[in-house]
Formats: C-alpha cells, structure tokens, sequence
C-alpha cells in the first residue's frame, strides 16, 4: 500500500500491483522519492492500483544524511495528515518538490522545517493572513499580536480572544518573510536567527496542536534532533 501525493490529485492511497515481485525494488517506495506511476481507479473506491512505477528522483541522499533522514518521516506524516484525500493541491506538490531540492541543495534542516510547516499550515487553512489583523484589518507591525485558532488567523492584541497565542515582533516577521520568499532565497541571505526559528517553531507547533489535538508522531524525532545539537 502506498500515500502518493500527485501533481494533479493530491493525497492518493494505492495498492501497488504485483506488490510482492517488486519487493526487490524497494527503493522505489522509500519516503518522499518522485516516482511516475500509473494510477487506476474504479468509480467510487478510495483506492487507486498503481502500477508501472518508475524512478524520477530518489531521496536517497537526504535519507543517508542524519540531519535530514529525521525531516523525512515528519514532512510525509504531515502532507499525508493536513491535506485532504483525493483533492487537486498542486501547491503543496509544489512546496514538497521545492523542500526536498533545498535540502538536497544544503539548506538548514530548521529553517527548513518551518518553512515547510508555515506554507503546509497556511494551505490547510489553519494559519492564513499576512501582517495585518485578521479581525480588523490593522497593520500588525507595531503593538503585540497573538494567533487566535477560532478564526483562525493571527490578531492585534485588540482583538484577541482569551485562549489566544502570543506571537512575537520577529516571529511575525520571519512569518512574513517566509510567505513573501522561496526557501533558496531565505537561506541566501541567511534569514531567521535561532531565537525566532524557536520562537516561530512553538508558534507553528500550537497551530498543530489546536487543530489536531496531539503532536504529530514523526514529530518527536525533531525533538531528538533540537536537543542534540
Ligand atoms: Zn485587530
């Protein structure tokens, strides 16, 4: 059984055909490696059956290097939990595609992270908005903000609800800058010092929480990764 995301389809479960005889080509299947795969699927059944899988680009590099083996199992757990099944989400494609050639490219393993958590959380839904007040409109650049999850979206002190976030000047910012930029380009200029990365980090890790309930189970593994360093 495979989760592919797919330019066009978005999140799609599959039975791989003839499963067992393709074991041995089991890299094919490694986590987050682009493949090309036909896709067929009956009317009314959630599951597709894939077949004719081909190699596009391995993630073999990433998964062999410690600092980025661990974003792996997170970044798949999250696509495969924040977007919904079977619906077209060509930018969160785009956004993987774009994460894993950064990282091949050398990028921070946690500049990286946010990055890729900010887009995915604005996508779902559950963190839109830029610099302004979500409530009423108020450049947010001056006075505090706090990210409020009923609306959901990030608020001027004015119009917090009680249970809201507070959400710091250079998170803010970094929040901005990571919307407004691709990631080659933060990591250029070398954006986001590691204060804000943290700070940004609780923030993004509060959204999650608000909307799911509990913490993702790959995410731990990042957890080890902070703390080691
Ligand atoms: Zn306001």
């Amino acid at each position: 059984m495979l989760t592919l995301l797919t330019r066009d389809g978005g999140v799609v479960r599959a039975a791989l055909r003839g499963a067992r005889r393709r074991f041995r080509h089991g890299a094919l299947i490694e986590l987050l490696t682009e493949v090309s795969v036909t896709l067929f699927q009956k009317e009314g059944s959630d599951l597709a059956r894939a077949d004719g899988l081909e190699l596009v680009r391995s993630a073999f590099g990433l998964a062999s290097r410690a600092e980025t083996a661990m974003l792996l199992p997170y970044v798949a757990e999250s696509l495969s939990t924040f977007l919904p099944e079977a619906e077209s989400a060509p930018e969160a494609y785009r956004l993987a595609r774009h994460l894993l050639d950064s990282l091949e490219a050398g990028a921070p393993a946690d500049l990286s992270a946010r990055y890729f958590e900010a887009w995915l959380l604005r996508l779902a839904g559950l963190l839109p908005g830029g610099t302004e007040c979500a409530a009423c409109g108020r450049d947010l650049s001056t006075g505090g903000a706090r990210f409020d999850a009923q609306l959901p979206g990030v608020v001027g002190n004015e119009c917090a609800s009680p249970g809201s976030v507070p959400v710091a000047g250079p998170v803010l910012r970094l929040l901005g800058d990571i919307r407004r930029s691709r990631l080659d380009d933060l990591v250029r200029r070398n954006a986001g010092d590691a204060a804000s990365l943290r700070a940004l980090e609780s923030l993004l890790r509060e959204v999650r929480r608000r909307f799911l309930g509990h913490e993702l189970k790959s995410h731990r593994f990042l957890d080890t990764l902070t703390t080691g360093s």
